[in-house]
Formats: C-alpha cells, sequence, structure tokens
C-alpha cells in the first residue's frame, strides 16, 4: 500500500437542495451545519487517527456564514489542506461562460486567503463534471493539480437515472450527466492529455477519486457508509493493495438526519438516515485498514508532489 488521502467537500445543506431540486429554503438552524457541526467532528476523527486531510471549501459560504472563517482557519492551522471547490458551487459550471468559469475559480481563491492567508494549490469541480477547458483555467491560474475526475460507472448511471426521474416528477435538479467517456480515465494519478480529460499526456497533474475492484465500484464516503462497516471493510481491504487512493467524504457524511435536524432532507438523502455513530465507525474502520497496511496519509498537495516527480 502506498498513498492515502482523505479529502472533504464541505458542500454546504444548500447545495443538497440544489441538487435535489427543492425549492424550500434551508431551515434556519441547519444552514451552516457542514461548518457547525461537521468540520470539527471531522477534525477530531482526523485527530484520532492522525492523519491530516484536504477540504474543499466552496467561497460563498466563507463569506454568508460569519462563523467559517474562524473554523477554516483553525484547519489551516491544523496542517490540513484547503482547497478550491469553486466560489457557488455551479452544477452547470462546465456550460458557462469562460469568463465566469475563471471567476468561480479565482473568487475562492481570493477567499480562502483571505481567511487563511493561504492560496489554494488543488481544485475541484461541483459534481464531478470537469472538460479540458475547464481545467486549462484552472492550470493557467497556477494549481498543482485538479481532483475532480471520478471515472466510476456506477455512480453515473445512479446520477443519470436520478436526474431523468427528477424530470419526470417535475423537479429541477440543477446536475447534469457530463461526458459518459470519463469512465475511460485512469484510475491512478495521471497527467491530462489534450483529447479529453480521460486522456493522458504532459498537461495538469489529475489525481481521480478512488474506485475500487475492476467493476470500478466507488469508493466514497457515501457509498461506503451506506453499505456499512463489514462490506466497507471489505472494499478497504481491496483498496489497500492500490499505490494511491482518494478517498472522498463530504461534510454531511458526518452529520444524521435526527441529531442535526437534518429529518426533511434525509428521504432524498438517504444516508442521513443512518446515525452518525455508524458511519463513523465504519469511516473509522476504513480507514485503519489501510493506515494498518502500511499507508501513508497525506494531503493531495502533498501526494502530488510525490507522485508526480
Ligand atoms: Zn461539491
Amino acid at each position: 500500500m502506498g498513498i492515502l488521502c482523505v479529502t472533504v467537500d464541505l458542500d454546504e445543506i444548500r447545495c443538497y437542495h440544489n441538487i435535489h431540486g427543492l425549492k424550500s429554503p434551508v431551515e434556519k438552524d441547519s444552514a451552516n451545519a457542514v461548518y457547525r457541526r461537521a468540520i470539527p467532528r471531522i477534525a477530531e476523527f482526523m485527530e484520532d487517527l492522525g492523519i491530516r486531510g484536504t477540504f474543499f471549501v466552496v467561497g460563498n459560504d466563507l463569506i454568508e456564514n460569519p462563523e467559517a472563517g474562524a473554523v477554516l482557519k483553525k484547519l489551516a492551522v491544523s496542517g490540513h489542506e484547503i482547497a478550491n471547490h469553486t466560489m457557488s458551487h455551479p452544477y452547470e459550471l462546465t456550460l458557462m461562460g469562460e469568463q465566469e468559469q475563471s471567476a468561480e475559480i479565482s473568487g475562492c481563491a481570493d477567499v480562502i486567503e483571505r481567511f487563511t492567508g493561504v492560496r489554494p494549490r488543488g481544485f475541484r469541480a461541483p459534481g464531478y463534471n470537469v472538460h479540458l477547458g475547464l481545467l486549462d483555467k484552472v492550470s493557467e491560474q497556477g494549481y498543482a493539480y485538479d481532483s475532480s475526475v471520478f471515472p466510476c460507472p456506477t455512480y453515473l448511471a445512479a446520477k443519470t437515472v436520478a436526474i431523468g426521474a427528477k424530470g419526470m416528477l417535475g423537479l429541477e435538479s440543477r446536475s447534469i450527466i457530463g461526458d459518459p467517456r470519463v469512465l475511460m480515465a485512469p484510475t491512478r494519478p495521471y497527467r491530462l492529455g489534450r483529447e479529453g480529460i480521460w486522456t493522458t499526456g504532459n498537461g495538469l497533474c489529475e489525481l481521480p477519486i478512488s474506485v475500487v475492484t475492476p467493476a470500478r465500484l466507488p469508493f466514497i464516503g457515501t457509498s461506503l457508509t451506506m453499505m456499512g462497516k463489514p462490506a466497507a471493510t471489505l472494499l478497504a481491504r481491496v483498496a489497500r493493495r492500490m499505490g494511491f487512493v482518494n478517498l472522498e467524504l463530504h461534510g454531511i457524511d458526518f452529520l444524521d438526519a435526527k441529531g442535526d435536524g437534518l429529518g426533511y432532507l434525509a428521504k432524498h438523502q438517504p444516508d442521513l438516515k443512518i446515525s452518525l455513530s455508524k458511519k463513523t465507525a465504519t469511516l473509522r474502520k476504513v480507514v485503519k485498514t489501510m493506515l494498518d497496511s502500511g499507508a501513508q496519509a497525506m494531503t493531495l498537495h502533498e501526494a502530488a508532489g510525490k507522485v508526480f516527480i
């Protein structure tokens, strides 16, 4: 086993309203649940395991939530990497105009720098939707790596069905399906080629989100917590044979319906029905399984420095 990167997308609750096409505003108590409740839990989770992670931040959360800047600064001071997840988390980022795309990237970087003093070196697009034009902009803005590619057939199929079903119900999911050729992308780190994000060449470093087994099953927090500890442990045993693992979590993996007042969201986001203690135990076992077999935990930026010499 080689490198383990635990990465966390800090999508706030309003992002889940958008993706599920909910018209209702976010309830006041749960509006900042990711920054207020989930991040301290994740920081403790990582401290217990003795690891540092990479946190992907939505810039607007730092502007709209007066507590968020201090929470983020604390993470940065503890040695975690703070990376760019765009300014407003637009699922249709790849369909936007070129200037708007650039502004989504630079706006988020400016806010992160303002609150932490450090300019981010890594980028992840919302909803895993990227194309070469967007990543050219990421590259032009001096980033060391991108980590948006998720070559997972199960995920793409589920997303396609969900978007179609929402359309039939008259709900408007803000998500888009993206280019299915991403499924041909390598599952290990690679440099981007010029024929598509799935091709290799001499371009920007790509650190894909991990999939495991020849069926390319998703190795991400939501899937692992949904399958439960025994099955997740089996997948972790497969993953520990890989030279590089990018385990993608979300802030919401550390929240639950009952304890965090998110019952209304659980019918759209079934992972919220699983208790926080169960989810945390599953994720702890997954990370421990890999650490116990000698995996070296590090941030994505550190991994990029080791993998691409
Ligand atoms: Zn996101």
